[in-house]
């Protein structure tokens, strides 16, 4: 039995309801109730707090190394890869001006790509550098990279014989991010209901009805679904599938000389300063079937492979003791375009962020909202 107050301001039936509070979900929700004010909005999350990739991953700011870039270019062309780029850039420059730097954490402290001597990868990259440059010049305005070889030893780098560098990226603190966004989301007037996994949903000409985990039923005019590589636990026909990814911190190191973000191995490895220590992550190459999870945890062969790293090219002969490890769960498919679609009537779904939510989720969450009625 509710009264009349609860029935008229909390169980009143949603306009929207939003499943999934990471970057995605939460913008998603904000840009609605800005267009619809008097819009009743919920946001419906399975964890205490966001818990998802949003706040699992290793808080860089960027949008593609050039070996990434490179390689999408003969896979896909010249014009979609530019077009990837231009929607990471302007999404990174949109969530900056939307949070403020100082509110994301964000350091220009500069994005990296190294390559290992001898590395084939390099070769690769050279031949077709200047040409990349000159290609992505409409979008930045100016050469988005340049080679900095002279700087692997102030960083403290071993057995790295070129570097790439780009002004454009640097690291941000996506705790303080997703903590500034969720405070917004609530400060805007939108109703936040953690530890409230949905189940399934059912949708009739008049409303959608979702069934929560403990048992509730909850009716809405319109969801959106934006739980990114958990997608298939509610919609299990989309071409999502559960990237695991494994993450380490060290405690701080005295001298440390690392600043800034660092691709590494096409990609497959990510590292970065944090705190006077290094972040580190990547490995999924490794047992890429084992890795196709949603289950949280990490496993000796990966976590080996990133302290080997450190040992032998991040900080070598520096003694460091990891202090954190933990995992986050992408969202990929068969391709690296996120799906942003209306599924029926009433519900839509953004989900497929790859490695990419945080520079490109807010876009997403804007086309995901301009999806509800
Ligand atoms: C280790 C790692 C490193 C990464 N590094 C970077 C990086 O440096 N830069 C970058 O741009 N991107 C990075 N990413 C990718 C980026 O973090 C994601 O693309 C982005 O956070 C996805 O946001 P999202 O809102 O779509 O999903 P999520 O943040 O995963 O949010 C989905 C939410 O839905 C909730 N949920 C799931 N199912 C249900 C349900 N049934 N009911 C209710 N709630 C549910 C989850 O608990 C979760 O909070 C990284 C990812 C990982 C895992």
């Amino acid at each position: 039995m509710h009264s009349v107050w609860e029935s008229r301001q909390f169980h009143r039936t949603p306009d929207l309801v939003v499943i999934g509070a990471g970057i995605v979900g939460l913008f998603t929700a904000l840009f609605h109730k800005r267009r619809y004010p008097h819009h009743h909005v919920i946001v419906l999350e399975r964890g205490p707090f966001p818990s998802g990739a949003s706040v699992k991953n290793a808080g860089f700011a960027c949008f593609g190394s050039p070996s990434e870039l490179l390689a999408d270019l003969e896979k896909e062309g010249t014009d979609a890869m530019l077009a990837r780029v231009e929607s990471r850039w302007k999404g990174l420059l949109e969530l900056r001006a939307e949070l403020g730097d100082v509110n994301i954490g964000f350091e220009p402290s500069g994005g990296h790509e190294i390559y290992a001597t001898h590395d084939p990868l390099y070769t690769r990259v050279v031949e077709r550098f200047d040409a990349l440059n000159e290609a992505l010049r409409p979008i930045f305005g100016a050469a988005a990279f340049r080679w900095d070889d002279g700087a692997i030893a102030q960083l403290g780098l071993s057995g790295v014989q070129h570097l790439v560098r780009t002004d454009m990226e640097g690291p941000l603190d996506t705790g303080l991010m997703m903590g500034t966004l969720l405070r917004k989301v609530l400060a805007e007037g939108i109703f936040f209901r953690p530890r409230a996994e949905v189940v399934s949903l059912e949708e009739t000409p008049a409303e959608v009805t979702l069934m929560l985990k403990d048992g509730e039923e909850l009716k809405a005019a319109n969801v959106v679904i934006c739980t990114n590589g958990y997608a298939r636990e509610l919609l299990p026909d989309l071409d999502v599938v559960p990237a695991r990814g494994q993450v380490l911190k060290t405690a701080p190191l005295m001298g440390l000389k690392l600043r800034g973000t660092f691709h590494y191995d096409e990609g497959f490895y990510y590292f970065r300063d944090h705190a006077g220590g290094v972040l580190l992550g990547g490995g999924r190459n490794l047992d890429i079937a084992g890795e196709t999870t949603t289950a949280d945890g990490t496993t000796p062969l990966v976590q080996d492979a990133l302290e080997k790293l450190l040992r032998e090219v991040i900080i070598p002969d520096q003694p460091f003791t990891i202090i954190q490890r933990w995992s986050g769960v992408m969202g990929m498919g068969a391709s690296k375009t996120p799906i942003i679609e209306r599924r029926s009537p009433r519900v839509a779904a953004a989900v497929r962020m790859g490695g990419m939510g945080v520079a490109i989720g807010i876009r997403v969450a804007r086309q995901a909202a301009a999806l509800v009625q």
